[in-house]
């Protein structure tokens, strides 16, 4: 995502923050060097500046550029024109640490989000381990803001809208037979080709609150539900979202299809 934002306008920002500086430099900034090195000249016209092309801080031709950073670590004088939270938390210990999470929220708003310019979308990618996650507490401060957001939110196993049955003993057990934004049925797993359906159901015999983050994405216990919502319209705009692993073409279907407008 940071290598088209920047293939579309190469003058920009992004700053990316995960739980660590070195997960961050490895995970996301470098893949999205190495996609911009490879496709940025054929897609978008633009190419990686030679003298800035570190995985932790690199340019475009045009001047813009991506940096990625640990959560707590300083980021003054970093500019974000995209800004992108994953996975603010290293393990479940951390997420259900109460000192933890408040810890990394009071970095977030006092340091990440201060770098943001006017409009610019924020992005929250991560497993729900706590009902009062980062996640959480972002949809929750968006709500009391009045910013646009949008949550996209793919459990393992799709979930059906109407009654919460995520299929255990066959898919569309329940029989309304409702499809998730992907297009499936209650019960259908998210990336089959590696995560089938079986070894799935297997997972929910470790206890509920670890299962809970794979099959269930916090619903029913967290605060701020997640479900796609939009605010009216104010002088900030944000995206909130949640997205697990799965395939790069079927991602990017779901985020055109549910996403529009807002980046
Ligand atoms: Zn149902």
């Amino acid at each position: 995502m940071s290598a088209w934002f920047l293939g579309l306008h190469p003058e920009r920002e992004v700053l990316t923050a995960s739980y660590a500086a070195e997960f961050a430099s490895d995970k996301v900034g470098g893949p999205a060097r190495d996609f911009f090195l490879r496709h940025g000249p054929r897609f978008f016209g633009v190419a990686l500046d030679p003298a800035n092309s570190a995985r932790h801080r690199w340019k475009t031709s045009a001047g813009g550029g991506m940096t990625t950073v640990g959560v707590q670590q300083g980021v003054a004088g970093r500019g974000a024109d995209l800004a992108i939270i994953d996975d603010p938390y290293a393990s479940v210990e951390e997420a259900m640490s109460r000192k933890h999470r408040d810890k990394a929220w009071e970095w977030y708003q006092g340091e990440f989000v201060t770098r943001c310019s006017p409009g610019a979308p924020v992005i929250h990618i991560m497993s729900r381990w706590n009902v009062d996650d980062h996640m959480a507490r972002a949809i929750e401060q968006a709500k009391e803001a009045k910013d646009r957001y949008l949550v996209l939110d793919f459990p393992a196993l799709a979930i059906c809208k109407e009654c919460g049955s995520y299929g255990i003993e066959a898919v569309n057990e329940c029989g309304h037979g409702l499809r998730d934004e992907l297009g499936r049925l209650p019960g259908e797993a998210l990336w089959p080709e590696v995560w089938p359906r079986e070894f799935l159901l297997k997972q929910r015999i470790r206890p509920a609150r670890f299962s809970e983050a794979l099959f269930r994405a916090g619903r029913g216990r967290t605060r701020a539900r997640s479900s796609s919502a939009s605010g009216s319209a104010t002088t900030r705009s944000r995206t909130i979202a949640f997205i697990c692993s799965m395939p790069w073409a079927r991602l990017c279907r779901a985020i055109r299809a549910t996403s529009a407008g807002f980046l």
